[in-house]
């Protein structure tokens, strides 16, 4: 189901937007709530991007804070969430960030906590905030496993091989990848049968690697057994709405529906703040997710544009706190669904 695959290096990688900006605007602000900072677990160390936050002995977070108190643009060393597995044996680290700064703060986190570095990264979908940082955990000797299925690593590739002319002088080809601070990284370990979930034995504990979609074509969920924590990769959101941009989006409905199901307690979803899996944050999302579609379905049935229909979508009342990465979000929910309905 591993497949070893020779990994290298690429120093320059090239791209096309992967759906965000690297500018973040705020959306209207209608609540004052700070989004990310809020820990539910033990704080151990933070940076103006960042904090690690103890979930357990052995389960650690890194849950990022992206926008400032008065909900401006901050720090994007890491953009999205991740987390640490200790086992006896080996160490897995999920998702490696936007930069390799923000890996190297969870690496060296990992060091100060257990005295060992990663072994393995898993790398829960392609986009740039969850693997361009991947350089950062191969420092001090370490060499980690890095682990993706073989779609993400195809969408990683066929995204972020492209050359753009830069904007600010079009003689200078340049990827968003690089232009956002990442790198990419190849698999060293290629998941090829996304059909059934995979054990990863750590030493004295196991975790389950699931592998699902709608977030993107392939997303995974890693799954400690010992203490039924959920890392949902971007599947899951906390009081951001979600980036809709390769999605599928009744699948990614089915997806979430599946992991809150699940018989987990806590969650770490792929942006926003750490949740127990039954939670108003978690049920928030889902109702999100079904506003959406709603919405989407009865314009699909007026003919409205993508544009008409994300104009006229609001936020219902009780998710006004909500934060956007960037404007254009209503747009990318709206095409999704129209490209699904258009079937
Ligand atoms: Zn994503």
């Amino acid at each position: 189901m591993l497949h070893p695959n020779r990994r290298h290096f690429l120093k320059r990688c090239f791209s096309s937007s992967c759906g965000y900006s690297a500018t973040l605007l705020l959306a209207p602000v209608l609540a004052k709530r700070a989004y990310g900072r809020e820990a539910l677990g033990e704080t151990l160390g933070s940076r103006p991007f960042g904090r690690i936050e103890k979930i357990s002995d052995d389960v650690y977070a890194l849950v990022s804070t992206p926008f400032t108190k008065d909900g401006k643009s901050g720090d994007l060393a890491t953009h999205s969430n991740g987390g640490l597995i200790v086992g006896k044996k080996s160490i897995l680290a999920i998702d490696s960030y936007r930069t390799p700064a923000g890996a190297t703060f969870m690496a060296d986190s990992c060091l100060k906590i257990t005295g060992r570095l990663p072994t393995h990264i898993v790398n829960t979908h392609f986009h740039f905030d969850h693997l361009g940082g991947t350089r950062g955990f191969i420092q001090k000797g370490a060499n980690p496993e890095v682990i993706m299925t073989q779609t993400t690593r195809k969408l990683a590739f066929d995204t972020y091989l492209k050359t753009l002319p830069d904007q600010t002088n079009p003689n200078i080809s340049i990827s968003a990848l690089n232009n956002w601070g990442g790198y990419l990284t190849d698999a060293s370990q290629i998941i090829t049968d996304e059909s059934k979930p995979l054990k990863l034995d750590l030493g004295g504990r196991t975790v389950t690697i699931t592998p699902m979609s709608g977030h993107t074509n392939s997303d995974l969920i890693v799954t400690d057994d010992s203490t039924g924590t959920i890392f949902a990769g971007d599947l899951i959101w906390d009081g951001i709405f979600p980036n809709f941009m390769s999605s599928s989006p009744s699948q990614w409905t089915q997806s979430v529906k599946e992991i809150l199901n699940s018989s987990s307690k806590i969650i770490v979803p792929g942006h926003g703040n750490i949740q127990q899996i039954k939670s108003d944050s978690t049920q928030a999302h889902l109702n999100l997710l079904a506003e959406i579609e709603t919405h989407a379905r009865a314009s699909f049935v007026k003919g409205d544009s993508v544009d008409a229909a994300a104009k006229s979508f609001d936020l219902p009342t009780s998710l006004k706190h909500y934060k956007y990465f960037r404007t254009g979000f209503h747009e990318l929910a709206m095409d999704a669904w129209q490209r699904e309905l258009d079937k």
